[in-house]
Parts: structure tokens; sequence; C-alpha cells
């Protein structure tokens, strides 16, 4: 693994610790909270089954009732043994388990075992009924009585207290159950905080990375474009340089016998080239200055008609062999532009006209205004442009994949339509391609009118 690589890991690694104590936080805290109330649940039902007083109010009852009993005559044997049988209940079920502790906390487990000892002595069951028995138990009765009285008092005294410590339990208890699900709570905030940021973290990153690997390409796509650009340029190039040094070498190698003729053709081939170098130097300046973003372009008023019809009769100069016509509507016709770079565009469809349509052909250049714009449309009557070509002629470095040499040398970089495009833009105008295969094409440039009141429309 590489080095960054292992920073990363590292660096992912500290980024969700925090998570661990977290979630120890949230489980601890929340077990807690449920281990409290379990407990809570626990305690006050054991609570409601140890109800003492309950207990000895009943003894206190059925012992009063077998006082009641035991001194009436008109009391059958049988409902006084009934009667002694449940006392002796009562008193064993308080000498017993919980209720026998109870007792014994509060100091009265000897008097009531006592009390059981006692009764038990005058059993009817194991003496037989007689007077003298019922009149002990009538005795018995009347002598435990206040002592059960005194056990029901402090058993309720008792009992309010430890109700009193239990509802204080209950309610530290309670906070504790409340705080605790409180910092669960916290602990299960402050996680989904972390995780979130994480998860930010994590998407930032892959967008910083997204970013790089985009510049990246672009980097690549920008060396790629200048080195084919650097090759066809060069290319370019060498063929007109190689025209002016072989139409000289002709002209050295005849020496004196030089004709006017053959220094009129000569210049002819010369002029044509350097026409074409300064094309290509002019071309690749403005291309440089459009990446760069330093092309400003120079707005000013001008007349379409004027400018075109200078750039018609110089082609017309350089190419005396070609029929170019030439018409301009009605109106003043002026457009918002630079007349640099309305030239330089004018220029290159007028070439590319020159160049892709056979020499016998008329081209034709027309100035009119619609919808308020001013345009200036080249037509041929050329080959067409491939439907597949359309898409593409405004790309740098496209060249039509069956271009017809027409009356040119068929050379080109593939440059000028683009750059022409990229200028129509610049000042806020457009480039329209018109064609029909085997029968010609028509370049338009569109530019805005300098005063659209007074653009008529043709
Ligand atoms: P250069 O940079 O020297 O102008 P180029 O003429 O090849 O080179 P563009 O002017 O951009 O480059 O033209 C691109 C392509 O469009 C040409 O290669 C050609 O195939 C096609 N094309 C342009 N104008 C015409 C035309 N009037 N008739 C037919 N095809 C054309
Ligand atoms: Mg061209």
């Amino acid at each position: 693994m590489s080095g960054q690589g292992a920073r990363e890991l590292r660096k992912t690694w500290a980024s969700y610790a925090p998570l661990v104590p977290l979630l120890l936080i949230f489980v601890g805290s929340l077990g807690l909270a449920l281990a409290k109330s379990s407990a809570l649940e626990r305690d006050m039902r054991i609570a409601a089954t140890q109800n003492m007083l309950w207990v000895v109010t009943q003894t206190q009852m059925e012992n009063l009732m077998l006082t009641l009993a035991a001194g009436t005559r008109s009391a059958t044997d049988d409902e006084i043994a009934q009667r002694f049988d449940l006392v002796m209940s009562r008193l064993n079920l308080m000498n017993e388990g919980p209720q026998a502790r109870y007792l014994a906390d509060i100091g009265h487990l000897d008097t009531v075992q006592l009390m059981s000892r006692d009764l038990l002595a005058l059993d009817p069951l194991e003496h037989g009924h007689s007077p003298e028995l019922h009149a002990g138990l009538f005795d018995f009765g009347l002598r435990i009585q206040p002592q059960i009285n005194r056990i029901a008092n402090d058993v309720m005294t008792t009992d309010w207290g430890k109700t009193a410590a239990r509802l204080d339990d209950y309610r530290a208890t309670q906070q504790v159950i409340i705080l605790s699900v409180a910092l669960a709570l916290t602990a299960a905030l402050a996680v989904s905080w972390l995780l979130l940021r994480n998860q930010r973290r994590l998407y930032l990153t892959q967008m910083e990375r997204m970013r790089t690997t985009t510049l990246l390409e672009q980097e690549r796509d920008s060396a790629a474009m200048y080195r084919d650009f650097a090759a066809i340029v060069s290319h370019q190039m060498r063929t007109p340089l190689s025209l002016i040094d072989s139409a000289m070498h002709r002209l050295s190698r005849k020496g004196g016998d030089v004709t006017a003729q053959d220094v009129q053709e000569r210049r002819a081939i010369v002029s044509d080239a350097i026409g074409r170098l300064t094309r290509l130097v002019d071309t690749v300046l403005l291309l440089a200055k459009l990446d760069n973003d330093q092309l400003q372009a120079q707005f000013a008023p001008l007349s379409m008609c004027r400018l075109v019809a200078s750039l018609v009769n110089e082609a017309q100069l350089r190419h005396p062999e070609r029929a170019l016509q030439f018409t301009c509507a009605e109106g003043p016709l002026m457009v918002q532009g630079d007349p640099h770079l309305v030239c330089h565009i004018v220029d290159n469809l007028l070439s590319n006209a020159l160049k892709y349509s056979p020499c016998d052909t008329e081209i034709t250049l027309r100035v009119f205004s619609q919808d308020g714009q001013i345009a200036c449309s080249v037509t041929d009557q050329g080959p067409g442009i491939g439907q597949r070509d359309i898409p593409y002629l405004f790309d740098r470095y496209y060249r039509g994949q069956d271009h017809v040499t027409g009356c040119g040398t068929g050379h080109g970089t593939g440059l000028g339509l683009a750059v022409s495009h990229e200028l129509a833009q610049l000042q806020g105008g457009r480039l329209t391609v018109y064609t029909c295969e085997g029968k010609g094409s028509v370049f338009t440039l569109w530019l805005a009118c300098a005063h659209p009141d007074t653009a008529g429309d043709p």
C-alpha cells in the first residue's frame, strides 16, 4: 500500500474512532435504564404482596369474632371450633416466612409466637368443649386484643416509614432512568452527527477526487490538442514555404534568360503562398488569444456592404479566373462588430468556397438584413457537405471525411470554421450552414444590427 493510501486509511480510522466510546455509552446507559426500570417494577410487585397490615387486621378481626363467640352462650361448639381454627391459622401465617421476618424486625415475633402457644393450649379438639375452656378462650381473646392492636399500630407506622423510604427510592431510580435515557439519546445523537460528518467528508473527498481526475483529463486533452496543433500547423507551413522555395529555384536556374512572364508567374505563386502563410499565422494567433481569453472585440458600427465589397475585390484580384458575384440589399446595413474579426470570418468563408468548389463555378456573396440582424452569406456551387460531417463542422481540426479538392490544393488545418464560429460568438453573432449534397453550400454570418430601427427586411 502506498504511503498516501496508508495515511488516508489512518485518517478514516481516526474519524470513526470516537464511535466506539459513544456506542459503549449508548448501550451502557440504555442497559442501566432497562435494569433500573425492571428492578423498580419487581420492587413494586413485591411491595404489593407484602401487605403486613392486612394480615394483622385479619388476625385482629378473627380474634374479636372468637372472643365474642366464646363469651356468648348461644354460640355452638362447632362455631367456636371454627373461629379457633381461623385465629390459629392467622397466627400461623404471622409466624411464617416474610411475615415472621417483618415481625422480628419490629420486635413482635416473640409476642406472636407466645400467642400461638397460648392459643394452642386451649385447642377445643384436644381438650374438648367445656364452659371453662370457652371462658379461657374468652380471656385469651381479651388479653391479646390490645397486643394485636399494638402490633397493628407498629406495622402501620413501619409501613408508612417504609413506604416513604420506598417512594424516595422510586424517585431516585426514576431520576437515574431519566438520566440514563437522556445520556443514551445524547450518545445516539452524537453517533448520528459523527456518521453524517464522516459521510459529508467522504462525499467532499470524492468530489475533490473527481475534480482532480477531470482536471487531469482536461490537461491530457489539451496537451494532445497542442501536439496535434503543432503537427498540423507545421505541416501546413511546409507546403507554401516549399512552393516559394521551388519558385525561387526555378528563377535562379534560368539565370539571365528570365522573362517578364516568368517573373509574373513566379510572383503569383509566391504571393499565393505568402497569402496562405499569412492566413495560417493569423488563425494561429487568434486561436492562442481565444484560448487565453485575451481576445477583446473592439466594437464599432461597420458598413457590412463596404467591408464585404473590399474583401470580394481583393479576392478577385488574387483569383482573376473565378467568377465572384456580390449583391447588397437596400439600406445602411450597419453591424455592431470588430472590423478585423468580421473580415477574418468572411475571408475564411470565401476562401473555403474558393477552395472546395470547382474553378468554373460561380461564388455569390450577399449582404442583407433579416429579423433585426445583418447577414452575409457565401454561396458556392461545390460538392456540398455530407450529413455525417455537419455536426462536427465547427469543431477544431475537423476536416470533411471525403472533401473534394475543388479548385484549391485541398490543404487545410480544419481550424478555419472553428475559429470563425468562436469569433462570431465573441461578437454576439452566429454562423449557420445550409448545404445540399452535389449542389453547393451556403455559409451565413449573422451579426447584431448597429441601428436596429433602420434594419429592414429585404
Ligand atoms: P483551414 O483551417 O485551412 O480553413 P479547412 O478548410 O479544412 O482548413 P475549415 O475551414 O474549418 O477547415 O473547414 C472544415 C471542413 O469543412 C473542410 O475540411 C471541408 O471538408 C468542409 N468545408 C468547409 N467549407 C466547405 C465548402 N464551402 N464546401 C464543401 N466543404 C466545405
Ligand atoms: Mg477553411
